[in-house]
Order: C-alpha cells, then structure tokens, then sequence
C-alpha cells in the first residue's frame, strides 16, 4: 500500500535531484510541486457545467530544474510508464515558432503549459526533471499534476499575467490542444487551489470554489486501483435518444447529489454522504454507463466491510480507480477484504486532503 507523507515528497524532490545531477551535472535550484486528486462525489459533471467535489492528494508531480539562458528547454522524465525518449529537448516558442505537440506524448502536458503560458515578459528557456508520484493513468490525474506543476515552475521563471482562475484554462486548453483530451476543469482546479482538510466545492460554471472541512481522524479516504483500463465504451458511441436522456437523468440527479454530498460533510453526516456516493455510482454504471464489472466489484466488496460509509468509482470510467469513504479504523480490514476477494489486483492509496501546487524549499 502507498500511503503518502509529507517525507514522501522529500523523497521524490530527493530523487529528481538526483536524477537532475546525472543528466545536467550541476543542482538544480528551483522546485514545485503539484497534486493528483481523487474526486469525492460530482461525476462527469465538471464538463456538463454542474458542481463537483474533489480532494487534492497527498501523492504529487515535482518538477526541480534551472533557468539558462541559451534559449533551450530540457525536459527528462524519471517515469518509466511513458513512451521514448525519456529526455526531449527543443526551443522556448516564439511567435513565429510556436511549440507544437509530437512525440513522445509525454512532453505533449509540458509544451501544451510553455505554449499557452501567459507570460508577463520574456519567458528564459530551462532544464528540468519531472518526478511523480501520482500512478500515471490510474484516474488520479497525474496529466493536470503535471501540468500545473509545469505552470507552477514557469512562474518562477518569469510572473504569469491575469487572474488565479485563469491558470486552470490554461493547464486544460493545454491538454485539449497539446495531449488531444478534450477534459473538463476540475482537475486543473483541484491541482492548482486544493487546502489541506478540505474537500473543495467547484461549481464549473461559475469556476467559484468553496472549501468543505474534510479533517475528522475518524474518517479515511481509501482510493482502490482496479489496475484496469477498458477502452471507451458507450461514450464513443452515436447516442440514440433514450441513452441521452438517461446520461442527462445521470447529469441532473448528480449536481444535486453533490451539492447534498457538501451539505452533509459540513454536518459530519458521514452515512448521508456514504449514501450519495451509492447512489451516484448506480447512476454511473446505469444511467451513464461508464462503470464496468471491476469496478462495480470492488464497490460491492467495500460495501460489505462494516465502517464503510459508502464507495464509488471515481474518474472518467472504464477502469481506473474507485473511493472509498470509511471509518478509519476500518481502513485495513477495507483493504484486506478487498485484496482477498477482487479477481484482479488491486492498489491502495490512503490519503488525507492535502494542499494545492507549492514552491518547495531545496
Ligand atoms: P491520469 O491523468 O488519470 O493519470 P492520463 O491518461 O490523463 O491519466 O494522463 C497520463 C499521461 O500523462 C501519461 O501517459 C503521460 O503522458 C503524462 N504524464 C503524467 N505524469 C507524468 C510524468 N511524471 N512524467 C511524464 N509524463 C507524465
Ligand atoms: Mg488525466
């Protein structure tokens, strides 16, 4: 099980400075983090203009690296779940030479940010090493981590102009524009304004958030990894009607699940949150239909742990992970049971709410 410190992310800056020694021979001078999330209740409604309630994770994406002044961006990757190379190199954009994505697909999160960075003067080129310890492409999204640790790192290298808010659609239009996924905002959001005990309430419309204490030492978090990925099932689909009503029946009882979800964390009216999460995975697998039999196992398996308040997938679908809200004593007994019955392999990550992007002390 991978539970994660604050000593796990001087871990991480531990390792990608060194990694940055090796490739760069000197010491890097600058360092950022940023979190993956695990969204609580409000699915597939950050892109349908509805409310949605994440937490920002203990686990992150650290970039550490220096400014120089040859014009050039060095980027290396210490992940081995990418593709190749693992080291790219290429020049700061200008506006007769703007970046453009290609491979490896990896850098693609990195170009998008440099590309679409509103920068307040003339951005210097640098080297960096990106470490992370969000799992890549598990649902806990180690793609706005990234790229809001990129965001992160470039202010240090030269001030962003506008507002806070605005930071989020730069980091989605580049993951739009540059990775080719057309996602909502939440994750960029979450990455970026996360508080430590808190859940945040986003309401995407509006982009207005509202901190939900998530503190109590009586309740955990588990996030459980199918270690699955489908690929799109009823989304890629033509909808016929019948399916659009029932994905909007889907849309509709969310926003409000979610928004009686923030009430009911507010009260530390745990089982009335637990409840809603039931609810809102039915929805998910029947209405919507982006469950699928893994992760409708591992919800019934949690299910059946006694402290469990409720259980749900999280994330787009089709795999990834499921969250799991329980009382903390409860968390080994949840992981054991899970880890006995499950007819794949699961991982757990037990995390508290913890803060959005940082600079860090080197
Ligand atoms: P998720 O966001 O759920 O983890 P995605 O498929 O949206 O899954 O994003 C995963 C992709 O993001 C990876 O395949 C890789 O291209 C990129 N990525 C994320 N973290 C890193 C990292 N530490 N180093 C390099 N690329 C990364
Ligand atoms: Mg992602």
């Amino acid at each position: 099980m991978a539970t994660s410190r604050e000593s796990e992310v001087v871990a991480l800056l531990e390792e990608a400075r060194r990694v940055f020694h090796k490739e760069f021979g000197s010491e890097p001078t600058l360092a950022v983090s940023a979190p993956g999330r695990v969204n609580l209740i409000g699915e597939h409604t950050d892109y349908n203009d509805g409310l949605v309630l994440p937490m920002a994770l203990e686990l992150v994406t650290v970039l550490v690296g220096i400014p120089r002044s040859d014009g050039l961006i060095s980027l290396v990757t210490t992940s081995e779940y990418v593709d190749e190379p693992r080291r790219v190199e290429f020049p700061v954009p200008t506006a007769e030479k703007p970046l453009e994505p290609g491979i490896p697909r990896w850098a693609n999160y990195v170009k998008g940010v440099i590309q679409h960075y509103p920068a307040a003067g003339p951005l210097p080129g640098f080297s960096a090493v990106v470490a992370s310890s969000v799992p890549l492409g598990g649902g806990l999204s180690s793609s706005a981590s990234l790229e809001v640790a990129t965001y992160t790192f470039l202010q240090q290298l030269c001030p962003d102009s506008g507002a806070a808010a605005m930071r989020a659609q730069v980091c989605q239009r580049a993951e739009h524009s540059f990775a080719g996924v057309p996602c909502g905002i939440m994750d960029q959001l979450i990455s970026l304004f996360g508080q430590k005990d808190h859940a945040l309430l986003i309401d995407c419309r509006s982009l207005e958030t509202q901190p939900v204490p998530l503190s109590d030492p009586g309740v955990a978090v588990l996030i459980t990894n199918s270690n699955v990925r489908h690929s799109l099932g009823s989304t890629g689909k033509e909808l016929l009607t019948k399916e659009e009503f029932r994905r909007a029946r889907h849309v509709v009882g969310e926003i409000r699940r979610t928004s009686e979800a923030a009430a009911a964390l507010r009260a530390s009216n745990y089982k009335a949150f637990g409840r809603l999460m039931v609810e809102s995975h039915d929805s998910l697998r029947d209405d919507y239909e982006v469950s699928c039999p893994e992760l409708d196992q591992l919800v019934t398996l949690a299910l059946s742990v006694p402290g469990v308040h409720g259980s749900r997938m999280t994330g787009g679908g089709f795999g990834g992970c499921t969250v799991t809200l329980l009382e903390a004593d409860a968390a080994t007994r949840a992981m054991q049971h899970i880890q006995e019955q499950y007819k794949g392999t699961a991982s757990f990550y037990l995390s508290k709410a913890a803060d959005g992007a940082k600079v860090q002390p080197l």
